[in-house]
């Protein structure tokens, strides 16, 4: 484990979970999952994550249960987020928000929806309109006003995500 042993010796929760998501690129992997990357020369081209990391930390979330390979057809392998997986949703969403709030250059490039209501969730990950903590497979990722002024991007799923995109559905 490239965290060392320092982390697999501490019991604490958060010790444990950082032990399988604090590597560098694993959240935004994870991110791209959600939005319905699923193949490696896609997450490849569109995080431009060294070939040999991004081997890395798909064998190792698959490995931890977090994500689970598939081969819908011969020769097209997939990367899914499982159940476990899925349950990072409000983790990102709650760091999306810090980040929108404390570390971002331009905020509001990307917007989450609870489809079924068409509002925006709070900073809490909250459907204002219903009250709920919807999961991500009732979460729509929208373009948001940040993302006026970008150059265009010139890889598929850079291109697919300027639309509003259903999470956990397949992006290409
Ligand atoms: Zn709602």
């Amino acid at each position: 484990m490239p965290l060392g042993s320092d982390y697999a010796s501490q019991a604490c929760s958060l010790a444990r979970a950082l032990e399988i998501v604090g590597e560098r690129w694993t959240l935004l992997i994870l991110r791209d999952c959600f939005y319905g990357v699923r193949r490696f020369t896609d997450l490849h081209r569109h995080l431009a994550v060294p070939k040999a990391v991004l081997a890395a930390r798909l064998e190792s979330l698959t490995e931890a249960g977090v994500l689970r390979r598939e081969e819908p057809r011969p020769g097209r392998v997939e990367y899914l987020l499982t159940e476990r997986g899925q349950d990072l949703w409000p983790v990102l969403h709650a760091l999306y928000g810090w980040g929108e709030r404390h570390a971002a250059a331009v905020p509001g490039r990307r917007i989450f929806r609870h489809v079924p209501c068409e509002a925006e969730l709070d900073v809490a990950g909250r459907c204002p309109v219903c009250g709920a903590e919807p999961g991500p497979g009732e979460v729509e990722m929208c373009p948001g006003p940040g993302l006026a002024g970008e150059p265009e991007p010139t890889e598929p799923v850079g291109r697919a995500l300027l639309s509003p995109q259903r999470l956990l559905e397949p992006l290409t």
